[in-house]
């Protein structure tokens, strides 16, 4: 089982935002701004790259919890960013896709 699989199945504990019955959200272990939260679907999937046309409803519901999760950590109005990382050039670690939601600070533009 990868990592966030046990997040999901409470076998390792994580800082849980809110969780809906398709997803969870929790707090980056390693935050990279002052609001830093990952959206995850409970089904494994290792990235973006293995989504299915199938999948477009449940990466529709991860962007809708994206928006809650700015909205749950007060940055949706000051401004945040979603970032999926997908592969080797984009430093993906965790292969089972998650949403990073990050706000609170100014974020640089392009990304490094
Ligand atoms: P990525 O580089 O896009 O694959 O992002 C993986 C993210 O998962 C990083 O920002 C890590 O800090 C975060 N992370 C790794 N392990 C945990 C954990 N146990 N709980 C919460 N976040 C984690
Ligand atoms: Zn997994």
């Amino acid at each position: 089982m990868c990592l966030f699989c046990k997040i999901v199945a409470k076998e390792i504990p994580a800082k849980i935002l809110f969780e809906e019955p398709d997803l969870l959200a929790f707090h980056d272990i390693n935050p990279g701004a002052p609001a830093h939260v990952l959206v995850i679907p409970k089904v494994h999937l290792a990235g973006l790259a293995d989504a299915k046309p199938e999948h477009a409803e449940l990466l529709g519901k991860l962007l809708e919890a994206a928006r809650r999760a700015a909205v749950e950590t007060g940055v949706s109005a000051s401004g945040y960013r979603v970032v999926v990382n997908s592969g080797p050039d984009a430093g993906q670690s965790v292969f089972h896709l998650h949403v990073h939601v990050l706000g609170g600070r100014a974020l640089a533009w392009p990304p490094g």
